[in-house]
């Protein structure tokens, strides 16, 4: 499998960047703040630094700090919000959606102009921090986490937060940080249902220096496969904004006790909640399963791609086809598109190309990947991405 760069948009310097580095397009993007006088953290912080939890101590290794989130949706950009606002020194942010009306009842980020302009959510979680605190260092990927990116992507990053919708990146993601030492915390919203989970897998030189902390259970120690048929989603099942908080608050606190090297405050159980029914529920997830097939025996098939299929994105009537990793020049296709008498509504600018056919709309973005709206059908959704975009 060829590995494929993800389109970056890097918050220094302030441009955008397509591509690998060496065939990079650049062109500027708005001044992340207007001009004026940097606020010193000493104001920023200080509520938070009188917490006894964080103090002066807390609030300068949170500045040291590098959290990737990976899905920039609701659970994302609330995430990104709390760890910004607290002063976490470094954010990477991959998400592979633009920003839909639909969004805007919990997606606390974006704005009417957001959806107005499909800006990527990466992008557009970008822009938002900056506007208040930018002093935050944003690394916003426009990219679906997949086994040929996610090393490139998460590397750099000292614990890693799921807000995605989908078990197929939650399980590449625990592979991935099994494999690699490193913590992440799980977090799902549904309906009025909140859950999350610490996963703190056994630290690579444990058997050289004392752990930092015992190894918790992991994804698959839990529920050993992804849930087979039909998935409650957003689409079928709606979701309440204080739901997808609830989930966002508990797992950027877990977060907050690891980044300030406290680990031992951090709870060992999956816990879930129903706001609606006010049920709630918990279970241990103190020790790894010896038997576990990722953890135990180190057997990592999602991180080695095994059977990844395309996939039906939440919330919406659509399929992403994410095979074809190649870079496409949105002018080039816009000029062989045009001609089209039935193809509608063509427009392009360099974070994505957009047009409409009959009942589908077509979303391209600069590494080839596309969402194709109007159906789930992912043979015809395949058979109209080679007619229209490429084979
Ligand atoms: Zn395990």
């Amino acid at each position: 499998m060829s590995k494929h760069p993800a389109t970056t948009f890097e918050e220094r310097p302030p441009s955008i960047h397509i591509g690998t580095p060496a065939d990079a397009q650049s062109s500027e993007t708005p001044p992340p703040n207007p001009t004026g006088p940097a606020i010193p953290d000493s104001d920023r912080y200080s509520r938070q630094i009188l917490f006894p939890g964080i103090g002066a101590t807390g609030q300068h290794l949170l500045a040291s700090a590098h959290v990737a989130i990976i899905g920039v949706g609701a659970t994302g950009a609330a995430t990104a919000s709390l760890l910004a606002r607290a002063g976490v020194g470094t954010l990477t942010l991959i998400d592979r959606d633009f920003v839909e009306p639909s969004n805007l009842q919990r997606q606390i980020l974006f704005d009417e102009a957001d959806a107005r302009e499909s800006l990527p959510k990466a992008e557009a979680a970008r822009r938002k921090i900056a506007l208040f605190n930018s002093a935050v260092s944003v690394h916003a990927h426009i990219a679906d986490l997949v086994p040929a990116n996610i090393h490139e992507l998460l590397a750099p990053a000292h614990l890693i937060l799921d807000a995605t919708d989908n078990f197929e990146t939650r399980y590449l993601l625990n592979d991935y940080c099994v494999q690699q030492s490193k913590p992440w915390i799980y977090a799902a919203a549904i309906g009025a249902y909140a859950a999350t989970m610490n996963i703190l897998p056994l630290p690579e030189e444990q058997a050289h220096e004392p752990a930092p902390y015992p190894p918790t259970a992991c994804l698959a120690c839990i529920f050993p496969k992804p849930p087979t048929g039909p998935v409650e989603t957003c689409d079928t099942a709606g979701i309440l904004s204080t739901a997808v908080n609830l989930a966002a608050s508990i797992q950027t606190t877990e977060a907050l006790k690891l980044l300030t090297n406290q680990p031992n405050l951090m709870r060992r159980t999956l816990i879930s909640h129903n706001l609606w029914s006010n049920e709630q529920s918990e279970i241990t997830t103190a020790k790894p399963n010896p038997a576990c097939t990722v953890c135990g025996q180190r057997i990592f098939t999602h991180l080695a791609g095994v059977g990844r299929p395309h996939i039906t994105l939440c919330g919406r009537n659509s399929v992403q086809i994410h095979e074809h990793h190649r870079p496409v020049d949105f002018t080039a296709m816009r000029n062989r598109l045009a001609p089209h008498a039935d193809i509608h509504d063509l427009r392009f600018n360099e974070l994505l190309l957009r047009f409409k056919r009959g009942p589908h709309t077509f979303t391209l973005f600069p590494d080839g990947r596309a969402l194709i709206q109007g159906t789930t059908d992912i043979t015809l959704a395949r058979s109209l991405y080679a007619r229209f975009i490429g084979s």
